[in-house]
């Protein structure tokens, strides 16, 4: 079963609501970046949130970022999506471990407090820019609170990464449920209840819910109408050209060390961990470039 987003809307168009099921990326993010489990889940969580909030997005070339920094050993997490489903990703520390808390993976722990930053560009002379601080670092409850006090959209955010005995992910996925400023009343409290009583997005993977079961749970007796299903995938678009950018970047006295050190260096992607190699002659002719 390959991965995707289910986008809904409920309550006479007073919700709109966003499904998804991201096994499969979060597996792939694990895999190229052989990440802990605890860095797994963290990751997996904002991937998850990042190809949901992408798939928010109009045109095909807006992008989406975003950034967890906190003083937990994960260092810090940076998630990319645009609005077709792609999403990339990564942690500054793959191999962060620490101990379960309430028998649970410790991410709170492992973020540690922060900022979470959001960044949309949607080809605008500037970049819109969303700045909140961490209240858990449990990254759906920090989404939340940054959808309510940033952009003003009451917002219900759940993300789940179940890891099985092996290490591998065995299920991830997640919900974020919006409220426009007209719901009436009675629509809002039936939602409350229902996301009261809901179950941990974990638990209701486990169960194999699909996207829409979940949704169909959240929004229970709120008239739920999908509006269209995307496929979602991890997709890094590095190149290269691109990579060769980031090592201009870098500085002059950067490539001249390269240089220096007389041998084919590997210049890794962050994003996917995809190396690319680059010969003396290839970094002589960057530095006359840069
Ligand atoms: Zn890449």
């Amino acid at each position: 079963m390959s991965d995707y987003i289910v986008r809904a809307i409920a309550g006479n168009a007073s919700i709109r609501a966003f499904g998804a099921i991201t096994t499969n990326l979060v597996e792939e993010a694990r895999v190229r970046h052989d990440t802990s489990p605890v860095a797994t889940a963290a990751l997996g969580r904002l991937l998850t949130a990042g190809v949901i909030m992408g798939s928010m997005m109009k045109n095909p070339t807006d992008v989406l970022t975003l950034q967890v920094k906190g003083t937990g050993e994960i260092g810090g997490i940076t998630v990319t999506a645009d609005s077709l489903g792609n999403v990339k990703g990564y942690v500054h520390n793959p191999l962060v471990m620490l101990p379960p808390k309430n028998g649970k993976l410790d991410v709170g722990g492992a973020v540690g407090e922060g900022l979470l930053t959001v960044i949309k560009d949607m080809g605008l002379k500037e970049p819109y820019l969303g700045q909140t601080v961490l209240q858990t670092g449990e990254i759906a409850e920090d989404l939340t609170y940054y959808f309510a006090s940033s952009e003003q959209v009451p917002s219900s955010v759940g993300l789940g990464v179940l890891m099985a005995k092996d290490n591998h992910v065995k299920v991830a996925g997640g919900f974020i449920v919006q409220v426009m400023p007209f719901i009436e009343e009675k629509s809002l409290t039936k939602l409350e209840e229902n996301i009261k009583n809901l179950d941990s997005v974990t638990s209701m993977l486990n169960q194999g819910l699909t996207a829409q079961e979940m949704l169909d749970l959240v929004l229970a007796g709120m008239n739920l109408e999908v509006t269209d299903t995307l496929p979602a995938r991890f997709y890094c678009d590095c190149s290269k050209e691109k990579i060769e950018k980031a090592i201009i970047s870098a500085g002059r006295g950067e490539i001249q060390a390269m240089i220096d050190g007389g041998e084919t260096v590997e210049v890794m992607c962050h994003f996917c961990n995809t190396g690319y190699y680059y010969t003396v002659e290839e970094l002589k002719q960057i530095l006359l470039n840069s």
